[in-house]
């Protein structure tokens, strides 16, 4: 896997290509801005490979409009149009331009009463809030982004084991609970979450567990 700083160089790399030069001190700011925000990272790398309308353009502002679990919908404005991306820290999907709204499902999965909701932000854009690189945002955890009271996504390092108060992803809890040596089954992924809901697993709480995390940033997707 990738470490962000390789994939902000390739970005960086795409970017020579495609921004115009007007654009191109603004852009690489930006692209600085959030070198460590693996999320916005995914979103610049597809813009920047697939320029929407094939014309030279550039990234101005990264807003979010939405975020569940691990995904975030975010509008990247650039010098020429809005456009919707859903994207989490991996890669991005490009739904198309702001104008022309979202499928009916990703408002829902995103928590859009209905389309009216939706239009309301469209036409609101200058107020929706830009989007804070997660490390930054002490309301979610800092590597899987669960939010308050939500739980981590398994194999996230900041999950606290609720047998030994210790780091779940590093204790020795998982296999006595299971009485195996070494998980190598799919099976077992799901045993030990049963075993984990029965006990009380425990959910991120931005209180107790974000401030006992380096707050500086941390190359997280480092294998
Ligand atoms: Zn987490
Ligand atoms: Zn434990």
């Amino acid at each position: 896997m990738k470490s962000l700083k390789e994939r902000s160089q390739e970005i960086a790399l795409l970017m020579q290509y495609a921004v115009p030069e007007a654009a191109r001190a603004q852009a690489a700011t930006l692209l600085d801005q959030y070198g460590n925000d693996a999320v916005a990272l995914s979103v610049f790398h597809h813009f920047y490979s697939f320029l929407p309308e094939g014309l030279d353009d550039a990234i101005t502002v990264l807003r979010r409009f939405g975020r569940r679990e691990s995904k975030f919908l975010l509008c990247a404005t650039t010098t020429l149009n809005d456009y919707l991306y859903v994207a989490d820290s991996e890669a991005a999907v490009f739904l198309g331009p702001l104008s022309e709204g979202v499928p009916a499902e990703v408002l829902a999965f995103f928590g859009f009463a209905s389309p009216a909701a939706f239009h309301k932000t469209q036409q609101d854009l200058d107020r929706m809030p830009v989007h804070l690189p997660p490390h930054l945002d002490r309301t979610l955890c800092p590597v899987c982004h669960a939010a308050e009271g939500e739980f981590h996504t398994l194999g996230c390092p900041v999950e606290i084991c609720p047998w030994c108060g210790g780091q779940l992803t590093s204790c020795p809890c998982r296999f006595n609970q299971l009485g195996i040596h070494e998980m190598d089954k799919e099976t077992q992924i799901d045993d030990l979450l049963e075993l984990l809901y029965a006990k009380g697993r425990i959910p991120f709480n931005a209180e107790e567990q974000a401030p006992a995390y380096p707050t500086s940033p941390v190359d997280l997707d480092q294998p």
